[in-house]
């Protein structure tokens, strides 16, 4: 694997390459990130990984200095997984340029995690138009856990006519429901617990509104939530997952999706 910190001695090396399956990683590295891997290891295209804990999409300086960072263990998964290449640049190799493209951002950014997490969309696209640009892949990765930061980056991708195709990921869990991420690593054996029955809860009420609609009370099943252990709710909210539009009555397609805080730790997920 090789390690690049500067974006011009990569591009210099992947210009020789047929093109680049790109994996965008802030890293502490997780089933659900070799999921991605994986899936982009079998093209024929070489596997490129980046491991960048981008600040502009931080709304909290604290929540920034704070999140989970492991780059030895980051490093050996890479290697064991024989990844082609590895980009982690410094915060002027992404900065320090003005990109040719302006990033769109879709309407669908003020919902959700918009709403809750200001600034967060506009670093989010920031930086994932400056990754495309440098890197140009014919491929991008990207996870269905982060459900509306998927569709925002195919907005963008859409609107410039960047020629990157997205490869959408499942969501891969661990045994007990809970979604993989890197900021599981600050929750207890109680807060998993927590969290796996928030799963289920939810898991179980998406068959139930999916029969009869007139089962989703917003007030009642957020008591229930707190009940299991959230502290705060900050959406919990039915979307359709084709075009984004709120779900309000009976439909077959939709996901629930949710941020919630267990304690300080904010998780969301979409099921
Ligand atoms: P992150 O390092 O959290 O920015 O995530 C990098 C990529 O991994 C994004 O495309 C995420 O959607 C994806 N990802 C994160 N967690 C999971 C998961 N549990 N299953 C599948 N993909 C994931």
């Amino acid at each position: 694997m090789k390690i690049f910190k500067d974006k011009h001695t990569l591009q210099k090396e992947i210009s020789k390459t047929k093109g680049i399956s790109f994996v965008p990683t802030m890293g502490g590295l997780h089933k659900g990130h070799i999921s991605l891997i994986k899936r982009s290891k079998k093209n024929k295209f070489k596997t490129l990984v980046s491991i960048f804990v981008n600040p502009t999409q931080f709304n909290k300086k604290k929540d920034f200095r704070s999140y989970p960072r492991s780059t030895k263990k980051d490093l050996k998964k890479l290697k064991k997984l024989k990844v082609n290449y590895l980009y982690m640049p410094t915060f002027k190799d992404i900065y320090g340029f003005k990109p040719k493209e302006k990033v769109f951002l879709d309407k669908f950014s003020k919902k959700l995690c918009g709403k809750f997490r200001k600034g967060h969309f506009e670093g989010v696209l920031n930086v994932v138009n400056r990754f495309l640009e440098i890197i140009k892949p014919r491929y991008i990765f990207l996870g269905k856990k982060d459900y509306q930061q998927l569709y925002l980056i195919k907005k963008h991708i859409e609107k410039r006519k960047i020629k990157s195709k997205i490869i959408v990921c499942k969501t891969i869990r661990e045994n007990n429901g809970v979604a993989l991420s890197t900021r599981n690593s600050n929750l207890n054996d109680n807060q998993i617990k927590i969290a796996s029955n928030i799963y289920y809860y939810l898991y179980k009420l998406k068959k139930r509104i999916k029969k009869n609609y007139n089962l989703f009370n917003l007030n009642r099943i957020k008591r229930d939530l707190r009940d299991l252990g959230a502290n705060k709710i900050d959406y919990l909210e039915n979307y359709n997952t084709k075009n984004f539009k709120k779900v309000k009555r009976q439909s077959k397609k939709f996901n629930i999706f949710i941020a919630y805080y267990i304690k300080n730790i904010r998780l969301i997920d979409n099921i």
